[in-house]
């Protein structure tokens, strides 16, 4: 095994054994998890997705403007790799046991019989076209972010693989008054405060890409009016807090690694630090993206 690999596979130890330790995630969504990532992580090393030339991309003057250097639906994937990722993907969610199970044989059948065509589904999803993905959500009341999850999954390692290589074409000093993604314009998920000066990054929740954030602002408005933005944390969950904002009633929780060192995981803690959602959309607040897995 490659040293990074290692790493990463001693990362997940500690992270799912805390997880666990907590007793809040059911299993059957912590295994699905635990399969998960070791899955995407190869998957991006593999991932080859072919890059635009620069012509097609956003000139800096457009950027400097606050638009993304590409559009999501011409952002660079790997078709083969993604549509290739499919079966394991449905092979985790039904040893998931129940809902998720049935869910994953009735995306089997619907792409066997042509019902479902993974090219067309990985398209609309990053075109933001969600009719697809509400049709199978009501079908699938039970399970209803099955393709959503198959789908994000499916993508995951090539638009991050992507976002990597893409991400030294962005002018420097690009202003971060806007809260989107300035690879593709996606909001982020999450956000987190990193270096010693705890700088604020958001986490894109479609390409990965960790983009600077303001301190003191909303992430999904841009609302910078302090009595406008609350915050709270729970002593349960040291290093996280959720931040709030009463213009918009979105809320985005904000993850604290300046006390840690390099290896971290913004899309397990997200997992992890669940509790903290049902907490904030019980006083109303909403969160306008799924997870980093489409659930
Ligand atoms: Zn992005
Ligand atoms: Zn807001």
């Amino acid at each position: 095994m490659h040293t990074d690999d290692q790493a990463f596979a001693h990362l997940l130890e500690i992270k799912f054994a805390h997880i666990r330790a907590q007793q809040i995630m059911p299993e059957a969504l912590i295994g699905l998890v635990e399969g998960l990532l070791p899955l995407l992580h190869q998957a991006k090393a593999q991932a080859a997705p072919a890059l635009p030339a620069p012509e097609a991309c956003a000139s800096p003057e457009a950027m400097f403007a606050g638009n993304p250097l590409l559009l999501r639906e011409s952002f660079p994937f790997d078709l083969a790799q993604a549509v290739g990722l499919m079966p394991a993907l449905l092979d985790l969610l039904a040893a998931s046991g129940g809902d998720a199970a049935a869910s994953a044989s009735a995306l089997r059948e619907a792409m066997a019989t042509g019902q479902l065509q993974p090219e067309a589904a990985l398209r609309a999803h990053l075109r933001g076209d969600d009719a697809l993905f509400g049709a199978w959500r009501e079908r699938l009341p039970g399970s209803p972010r099955a393709l959503d999850f198959l789908v994000t999954c499916a993508l995951s390692p090539s638009l991050s693989k992507a976002a990597e290589a893409l991400a030294p074409r962005l002018p420097e000093n690009l202003p971060h008054e806007h809260g989107h993604c300035p690879l593709c314009g996606s909001l982020p998920y999450i956000s987190l405060l990193r270096d010693k000066e705890g700088k604020r990054f958001g986490v894109c929740s479609c390409c990965g890409h960790e983009f600077r954030l303001r301190r003191i602002a909303c992430a999904y408005c841009d609302e910078g009016d302090q009595n406008r933005l609350k915050l709270f944390r729970v002593a349960e969950y040291p290093g996280v807090r959720v931040d709030v904002c009463e213009t918009c009633s979105m809320y985005i929780k904000t993850l604290d690694y300046r006390e840690m060192d390099k290896k971290y995981l913004p899309a397990l803690d997200d997992m992890a630090t669940v509790a903290l959602d049902v907490l904030a959309q019980q006083q109303g607040y909403k969160r306008p993206t799924l997870s980093a897995w489409g659930f």
